[in-house]
């Protein structure tokens, strides 16, 4: 049997995943090639600490280039067009031909039609979270607006968690009087697709610290010389400080790829992430999968990773002649920070009928170590 090459787009989550699974189970007559734009990979749940200065960025951040030791083609580059008729990838210059087809671009950020929002802080970037963090450090008091301009966004839970870890943050510099805290989001309630009862413990940590929560609040301007978001239904709130969720969107190699068809994001098949297309994959956050509920699978590493294990060890078993039954069932976990050395934790099973079940576990030192735990693994056993 020839060697057979397969190509892995986007080195986050989902991509490192793929390439170690699939280099650990092929031998190396077959190619394993792993494409990102950038060659450091940081981790994303850590983001909310870097705000804090809990952590710097290169500590959570590791070169996708070391990943050469272990056998692993890294090719560094901006991905211009994925040619599924061809079975080829356009780096720049470079033509990639494969013969499987891992796509884990995850989401693209901007602004969308939300004039005024390019000027708000996020922490939904290294950059952003770390440029956050100095701008934290001068602030002596005002109005806090956590505003989720639009969904989907990554990680349903991490603006909840940004609320209330600033809320911890500003009680260890005494300046929790001087600062209103709140969150706005379009959504009704807290993590809609957790169901109502976790939106409901979400709201209730959120009241506990005195952060007030504003929902149905679709973000439709931000206008920086008056320091005012101007909401869809007109009501206006004004600010200090503005941190905020970009808006997301998939990239613009996919959306210029045949891979999408009217939608926003890619169809898949839910259990094999299969796309309509031989022998290409779809994974992580670039996808859309409906749920029984009506909602869609949140874009979460957590089920980037469990994806990508799925794809790999099917892709593994059609090249060797081995099992190709492996399936994503929808299961996934995620911390919940809260501050005082505490997380909670939440579990669920998103493929459930009729609606996802999920339990959100209160806030407690175990989650918190866990967490810290899993950075430490994540950063480890992946490069
Ligand atoms: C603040 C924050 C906290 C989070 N916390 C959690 C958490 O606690 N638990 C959890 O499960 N999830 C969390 N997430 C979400 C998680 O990070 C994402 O869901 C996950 O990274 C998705 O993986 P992915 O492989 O789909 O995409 P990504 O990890 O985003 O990887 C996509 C890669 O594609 C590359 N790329 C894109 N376009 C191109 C191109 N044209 N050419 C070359 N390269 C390209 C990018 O550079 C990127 O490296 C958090 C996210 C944020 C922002």
């Amino acid at each position: 049997m020839a060697g057979k090459t397969v190509a892995i787009l986007g080195g986050g989550v989902g991509g490192v995943v793929v390439a170690n699974r699939l280099r650990k189970l092929l031998n190396r007559e077959h190619r394993v090639v792993l494409i990102d734009r950038n060659v450091w990979h940081s981790f994303a749940p850590s983001y909310t600490w870097v705000m804090l200065g809990w952590r710097r960025g290169n500590r959570i951040s590791r070169d996708l280039r070391g990943l050469a030791r272990k056998g692993i083609d890294f090719v560094a580059g901006e991905i211009t067009a994925i040619d599924l008729a061809n079975k080829r990838v356009e780096v720049g210059e470079q033509r990639i031909p494969y013969d499987y087809l891992v796509v884990s671009l995850g989401a693209q950020y901007g602004t969308g039609n939300i004039n005024g929002l390019g000027q708000a802080w996020t922490f939904y970037s290294l950059e952003g979270a770390e440029g956050l963090h100095e701008e934290l450090s001068r602030f002596q008091g005002g109005r806090v607006a956590v505003v989720i301009s639009s969904a989907p966004y990554r990680c349903p839970a991490a603006p909840y968690e940004g609320a209330l870890l600033l809320d911890y943050y500003f009680r260890n510099r005494r300046l929790r009087e001087d600062v209103e805290l709140r969150v706005f989001t379009p959504e009704p309630f807290p993590l809609p697709v957790a169901g109502k009862a976790v939106g409901e413990q979400v709201m209730e940590l959120l009241a506990g610290r005195e952060i007030w929560f504003s929902p149905e609040m679709q973000l439709r301007s931000v206008d920086n010389q008056k320091n005012r978001l101007v909401f869809a239904d007109g009501t206006e709130s004004p600010f200090d400080l503005l941190i905020a969720t970009p808006v997301h969107s998939a990239p613009q190699v996919v959306r210029q790829s045949a891979l999408l068809d009217k939608g926003q994001w890619v169809p898949v098949n839910r259990e094999t992430l299969a796309t309509e297309f031989e022998n290409v994959f779809a994974i992580g956050d670039v996808t859309a999968i409906p749920l029984a509920s009506g909602l869609m699978l949140p874009k979460a590493g957590v089920f980037a990773h469990a994806e990508a294990e799925v794809v790999a060890r099917n892709i593994a078993g059609e090249i060797k002649g081995g099992k190709t039954e492996w399936v994503f069932g929808g299961q996934g976990a995620c911390f919940l920070e809260t501050g005082y050395h505490k997380a909670g934790y939440a579990t669920g099973h998103f493929y459930a009928e009729p609606a996802p079940k999920v339990a959100l576990r209160q806030p407690s030192f175990l989650w918190h170590w866990a967490k810290i735990g899993f950075e430490k693994l994540w950063l480890r056993r992946w490069f």
